[in-house]
């Protein structure tokens, strides 16, 4: 099974959730597929076995063999290609990899050539579990090849939980991609209802089944809860602010570690999850 735990917004807590499970959970393989800000690996600590360099390709045009008809320009959805009456020049930064260009070219006057965009570690967890990231390379625009790949290496484990990027980006969608059910987390603030909206939208359109969890419960308004309500949106726990817990977690320990207390709210919010996943399933 495969659970992203994703956010509408950055800081609203949904690496705390995916790192305390997989704290709890032994046999589940955590990625972290924030690849933007990976910040699973502050609180993982793993030791790193693999490094894999993601590629992509990019068009490279042969001057000689143009025939400058635009072609390649025209066709390019992401407007990466200029092409004049004298030159034609592909910028590489834009280029989505499609392969297109190459195909239309009349003239056979594109190849490709390869760069790297960004780098995926795996390792061991030092709470003993199997932990894998990936870290886009500043500048780069898109980690949806290294979130590809990284569903890739987990296609074939028995539980996956996700650290998804914020928000409802390309990259979102990507880390969704083969998700059995989802978690959003979200906090109790007008903001945190209004970020979390287009989550509910696009998780509905990708008819994934998903729950909710209040993180900072005690804070803020019953805003999210009214929202919940009127969408019958399932809450699979809350998650009170704890300023202990707050403390522990800038010096990059987790809720689970340091009270009993935290372990059997973060025990009981899994077997909520899971027990809704499997529902979710039945039905
Ligand atoms: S490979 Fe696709 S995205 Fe890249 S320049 Fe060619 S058409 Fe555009
Ligand atoms: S399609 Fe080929 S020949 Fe036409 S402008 Fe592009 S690179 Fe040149």
């Amino acid at each position: 099974m495969k659970i992203a735990i994703l956010s509408g917004k950055g800081g609203t807590g949904k690496t705390t959730v995916s790192n305390n499970l997989a704290a709890l959970i032994s046999e589940a393989v955590l990625i972290d597929c924030d690849v933007e800000e990976p910040n699973s690996h502050i609180f993982m600590v793993p030791r790193i076995t693999g490094e894999e360099e993601i590629q992509t390709g990019y068009p490279v045009v042969d001057d000689d063999k143009c025939i400058h008809c635009r072609k390649c320009a025209d066709f390019c959805h992401y407007n990466a290609i200029i092409a004049g009456a004298a030159a034609t020049m592909p910028l590489k930064d834009l280029c989505h990899d499609c392969g297109g260009c190459r195909l239309v070219c009349p003239a056979g006057a594109i190849t490709y050539e390869k760069k790297g965009i960004g780098t995926i570690y795996t390792g061991k967890s030092r709470f003993g579990s199997d932990f894998l990231y990936g870290q886009l390379h500043l500048g780069e625009l898109s980690g949806v090849k290294i979130i590809n790949r990284l569903n890739e290496m987990t296609a074939d484990r028995d539980l996956v939980l996700v650290d998804s990027p914020p928000g409802t980006s390309c990259s979102t969608v990507a880390a969704l991609e083969d998700s059995d059910y989802a978690v959003i987390v979200t906090e109790p603030t007008p903001f945190g209802v209004s970020d979390m909206k287009m989550v509910v939208e696009m998780l509905r359109e990708m008819e994934i089944p998903f729950s909710v969890v209040v993180n900072k419960a005690g804070l803020g308004d019953k805003e999210v809860y009214d929202y919940c309500r009127g969408e019958n949106l399932s809450i699979s726990g809350e998650i009170p602010f704890d300023r202990s817990v707050a403390e522990a977690y800038a010096s990059g320990k987790l809720a689970v570690e340091i009270s009993d207390e935290n372990r059997s709210l973060y025990n009981t919010l899994w077997l909520n999850i899971r027990k809704e996943a499997e529902k979710s399933h039945e039905n």
